[in-house]
Parts: structure tokens; C-alpha cells; sequence
């Protein structure tokens, strides 16, 4: 027989609401708390942004821009028995839909799921206390309401699943030289819309899908627009579908006289740098000791997912990135679902530890960086196929494979076109 289980989730974005719905089926009693009055997370686009420009308060939790629409086609952006294709949720039916469908894509799931009335909103979570000694196996949640005026209340699980999101701390690297620089500063956590940059020279710190999407609508209005990035090394200079972007190596410093030096050796006079450099792993209502957040390394984690030391009873839902986000969460969720039922079978805390460690010794050997361990490139599938079978399911569909492979060449191209010529070339590929 499964073990019911009563599970906390922090977080009802997209990644608590769908382990929430697998948590659901296979027989948890779940609560979700939601610090915020909605369901959705970071698609509930937020026109605020952080008084600091470079957001290191961050007390605005989203970071999405207005113009914004999905770097990934519809397909690839729904859940198991709810497609985002298909199906057009606030009207808006295109390919890459802007951020106001995936958000009423999430409301629907929420409802039609059964989540909805599993979500506590206005709940903040924190604290999550470790079981202490003679309390077996119970965490203590500790939440507080919008108001604040109400005292925190103690609520106590079987389990919890972390799914508080990523994309709210920025990460923001420290230019050598910094000191020397007079202009403005800001993080793509608080971009909102170009018109701020109107005439300026603007230097784009990171080649990402923010900063491609960022530097392109920048562009509209700004006069020169310098994009930096390691990753650029056989594409320097001049940007030929723009009069005004060019292409850079990463920033080297600021030099002395305020410009902006790249490793290539240009330097530029610029009025702001943009850091679209990605955000920080933050965890401030746990209290478990042992896990840590060392330079962007949550762990120990087995496979992103367990401490080997709490497995199965505290959980991560939604760290690693580079992938099909949206089916890791729903594929991570299941498989803590089941691990908690005891339908999925984990190996002890010695194994798993040992496991962890030599995950470690490999991306070291590989010449990974410690920050990158949750960016599942480049063994994206195979992170997603071992989790597919620890749940019963079969590999991943070479066809999903490759269009998000295209999706990533079409966003590193820099060419925006790709999200309305989609469809079109998807219909030649088949005819051929
Ligand atoms: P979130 O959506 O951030 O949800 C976390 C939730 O937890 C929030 O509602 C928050 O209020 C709540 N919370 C946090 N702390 C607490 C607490 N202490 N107590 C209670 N609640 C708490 N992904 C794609 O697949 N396709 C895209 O096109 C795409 N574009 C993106 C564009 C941008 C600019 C960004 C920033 C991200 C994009 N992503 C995209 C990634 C996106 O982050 C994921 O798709 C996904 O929605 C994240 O879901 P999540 O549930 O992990 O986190």
C-alpha cells in the first residue's frame, strides 16, 4: 500500500503547482503556501521593480519584462494531460505566446488540477525546521500572513517540497575596476521596458535569453547597444542585422577613465551596464543544517532533487535549468511523490551522498563550474531520461529534443523572427 503523507509546498509557481497536482495523485494530503495573492509565480508580470536597480534586495519577486513572450514554442511549455498548445488560455494564441497566456495557462492548470484549493495565498513560509531529535520524522513550517500583524503560526508535516524559484536574486559578477565606473548600474531582474535607455549607449553583460530578448528591445531606442559575453568568441563586432549592436568578449574592467573594456581589447564610454548574468539560488526560510548554497551549489542534492541526509522528506522541486523547464519540474515532482509513497525506490544517505560526490568530481573533471552544477547542459537528456525511468516513463521523444535544441540555436542567434517563422518551418520540415 503507498504511505499517505501531509506535504508542505512552498511556492505555487509553476513548479509548486505541478507537484502539487502529482503530489495530489498519488494520494498526500498537500497545502501550498503562496507568499503572494495569486498562483503563477514569476509568469505574474509585476510593473514594479526593486528600488535598488541592481536588485541585491530583491523584494519584488518577479522578473519579467512587458514585451515578454516564451523562449520556448507552446509544446514544449505544458504538462502531462495539459497542453499549452492546443488551447488558447487569454488570448493569445501565437507559437510563443506573451507572459499573460502562460500565466492564465497556470491559473487553468491550478483550477482544473484541483491545486487551487490545496493553495493557501498571502503565506509567506519563514521557516522550515529540520525534525529535531524525538520529534521523528516531523518538519516544522513556520508561515506568516500579508498582514504582518497576526503572529507566525507552526504547522507540522510529514514532508516538504521546495519550490520557491529561481529567477528573484540576481547574480550579479564583480567587474575588476568597478570603482572607477560613474554611470548606472542595473540587473535584468528590474528591466521592465527600453524606453529608460533612449539615446544611450548601453553595455548587455550576458548573451542569455534575457539578454538577447533585453539588448534587442534596447536597441529600438538606444544609440549604441554592446553586448558581452564569453560566448562570442567567433562572432565579434558589428551585429549585421542591427545599425547598432555589436558583439564583445567579456567585460576585461573598467578602466581607469570610466570606459568599459572587453577582453578583445575595444573599450567603450557607456551610460549603463545591463547585468542580464542570472540570478542566485536563495533560500532564506530554511533552517537545515548541512545544506548550503556555496557559489550557486545547492547540496549535497541527489540528482538537484534530495539531501541525501533528508531524503525523501525534504525535497527541491525547479533548481536545474538549460532544459525543458517545465517537464523537469513535472518529472522531479513525480518522482518525490512517489518516493514518498514508497513506489520509487531511493538508495540510502551513504549511497546517495556517494553518488552526489562523484557528480562533483566529474563536472570538475569536465572543467564545469561549481556555479553551473544545476545548468544541466550538456547532458540535459540524460538527466531527464534517468528521471523519466525512476518514474516508469519512457526517454524523452528525439522530436521534443530537437525543437528544444532549435529553440536554443534560434535565441543564441540573436534573430527574433524565429518566434513567428516557427510554425511555418516546422510545416517545410515535415513536408520534406
Ligand atoms: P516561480 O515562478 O518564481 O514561483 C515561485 C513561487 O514561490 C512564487 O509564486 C513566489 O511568490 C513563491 N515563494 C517564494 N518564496 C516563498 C516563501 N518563502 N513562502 C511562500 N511562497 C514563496 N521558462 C520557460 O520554460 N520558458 C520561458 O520562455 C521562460 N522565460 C523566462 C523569462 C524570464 C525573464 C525568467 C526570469 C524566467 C523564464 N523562464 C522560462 C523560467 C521560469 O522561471 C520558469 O518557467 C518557471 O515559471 C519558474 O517556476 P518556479 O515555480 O520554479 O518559480
Amino acid at each position: 500500500m503507498p504511505r499517505a503523507r501531509t506535504v508542505a509546498v512552498v511556492g505555487a509557481g509553476a513548479a509548486g503547482l505541478v507537484a502539487a497536482r502529482e503530489l495530489l495523485r498519488e494520494g498526500h494530503a498537500v497545502t501550498v503556501f503562496e507568499r503572494s495573492a495569486r498562483v503563477g509565480g514569476t509568469w505574474a508580470y509585476d510593473p514594479r521593480s526593486d528600488p535598488d536597480p541592481l536588485g541585491l534586495g530583491a523584494a519584488v519577486h518577479g522578473s519579467l519584462y512587458a514585451s515578454l513572450r516564451t523562449n520556448l514554442p507552446r509544446e514544449l511549455m505544458g504538462f502531462s494531460g495539459f497542453a499549452l498548445a492546443g488551447r488558447v488560455f487569454a488570448g493569445d494564441p501565437r507559437t510563443f505566446p506573451g507572459h499573460g497566456e502562460v500565466l492564465a495557462f497556470l491559473d487553468a492548470f491550478a483550477v482544473e488540477s484541483g491545486v487551487a484549493g490545496r493553495v493557501r495565498v498571502r503565506a509567506e513560509v519563514v521557516r522550515v525546521g529540520a525534525p529535531l531529535a524525538g520529534q521523528g520524522e516531523r518538519w516544522t513550517v513556520t508561515w506568516r500572513g500579508e498582514d504582518g500583524e497576526t503572529e507566525d503560526e507552526e504547522e507540522v508535516f510529514d514532508a516538504v517540497v521546495v519550490c520557491n524559484g529561481h529567477c528573484t536574486v540576481p547574480l550579479v559578477p564583480k567587474l575588476r575596476g568597478i570603482g572607477y565606473w560613474r554611470g548606472k548600474q542595473m540587473h535584468s531582474h528590474n528591466y521592465r521596458t527600453p524606453e529608460p535607455f533612449q539615446d544611450q549607449i548601453v553595455v548587455v553583460v550576458g548573451l542569455g535569453a534575457s539578454g538577447v530578448d533585453i539588448a534587442r528591445e534596447i536597441s529600438s531606442v538606444a544609440k549604441e547597444v554592446h553586448i558581452a559575453s564569453r560566448y562570442t568568441e567567433d562572432r565579434l563586432g558589428k551585429v549585421d542585422t542591427y545599425q547598432n549592436v555589436w558583439l564583445h568578449s567579456e567585460v576585461d574592467c573598467i578602466q581607469d577613465d570610466g570606459q568599459v573594456r572587453f577582453s578583445e581589447g575595444s573599450a567603450v564610454a557607456a551610460d549603463t551596464i545591463l547585468y542580464c548574468t542570472g540570478y542566485r539560488y536563495h533560500f532564506p526560510f530554511l533552517d537545515v543544517e548541512g545544506l548550503t548554497v556555496d557559489d550557486n551549489r545547492v547540496g549535497p542534492l541527489y540528482k538537484h532533487v534530495f539531501p541525501p541526509k533528508h531524503a525523501p522528506n525534504l525535497s527541491f522541486v525547479g533548481l536545474p535549468t538549460k532544459t525543458i523547464i517545465f517537464q523537469s519540474f513535472e518529472l522531479e515532482s513525480r518522482w518525490v511523490a512517489r518516493a514518498l509513497s514508497g513506489r520509487a525506490e531511493l538508495p540510502g544517505e551513504v549511497a546517495m551522498a556517494a553518488a552526489v560526490d562523484e557528480d562533483y568530481r566529474r563536472m570538475e573533471a569536465a572543467g564545469k563550474a561549481k556555479r553551473h552544477t544545476h545548468a544541466l547542459m550538456p547532458d540535459w537528456v540524460e538527466y531527464m531520461d534517468w528521471l523519466a525511468a525512476q518514474v516508469g516513463e519512457p526517454p524523452m521523444e528525439a522530436r521534443r529534443r530537437e525543437m528544444y535544441e532549435k529553440a536554443l540555436r534560434c535565441i543564441w542567434s540573436l534573430d527574433d523572427s524565429y518566434r513567428d517563422s516557427w510554425e511555418e518551418e516546422e510545416q517545410q520540415e515535415e513536408n520534406r
